[in-house]
């Protein structure tokens, strides 16, 4: 399903565990820039929708293409003098924003949105095929119902925000600073 906002609840809690480590907005775009694949395909109206992004190489092709798009986005930050610096600068100072522009956080955050996309997909769709191009084999098919996955995606989401939510408010309190 193009676009599902489910698939960034496990991002929230990946974020909320690793503020520093991991760019939730690089998790973000990877999931926007996979499901580009059956959004082309629905509106052509040709199935499968889902197709070689939604396997374990094209994921990998998916986590290189955002990391380059969200470093592309950092570099036109860096030129915009007034704007682009004074959210680079609070970036610098918050450790959940620090996180969103280091290389690691958007590698690790482009990493872990396209590889648990396609994973949970895996457990949903019948054309998602994780090891192709070598077998079109669908090991994770069904292990998990559509309701258990959509739920398990609210409830880390969640989790996530309410750990987000709590860090800025110790770092609040504690007069900011990259403590965590
Ligand atoms: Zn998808």
């Amino acid at each position: 399903m193009p676009f599902t906002p489910f698939h960034l609840g496990p991002g929230l809690l990946l974020k909320g565990g690793a503020p520093r480590g991991v760019s939730w907005s690089a998790f973000a775009v990877s999931q926007i820039v996979i499901d580009l694949e059956p959004l082309y395909y629905l509106m052509r109206g040709e199935a499968p929708l889902h197709r070689a992004l939604h396997t374990l190489p094209g994921a990998a092709l998916v986590g290189a293409v955002t990391v380059a798009l969200c470093l592309a986005g950092r570099w036109a930050l860096e030129r915009r003098a007034g704007l682009g610096n004074r959210i680079l600068a609070l970036a610098e100072r918050r450790s959940v924003l620090y996180g969103e522009i280091t290389l690691s956080g958007v590698v690790w955050g482009a990493t872990l949105g396209s590889f648990s996309h396609v994973l949970l997909d895996a457990l949903l769709y019948d054309d998602v095929y994780l090891f192709w191009p070598w077998t079109r084999a669908t090991p994770l098919l069904g292990m998990l119902s559509p309701a258990a996955v959509i739920l398990g995606c609210v409830v880390t989401g969640a989790l996530g925000l309410v750990w987000i939510g709590w860090r800025l408010i110790r770092e609040q309190l504690s007069g900011g600073g990259r403590s965590t």
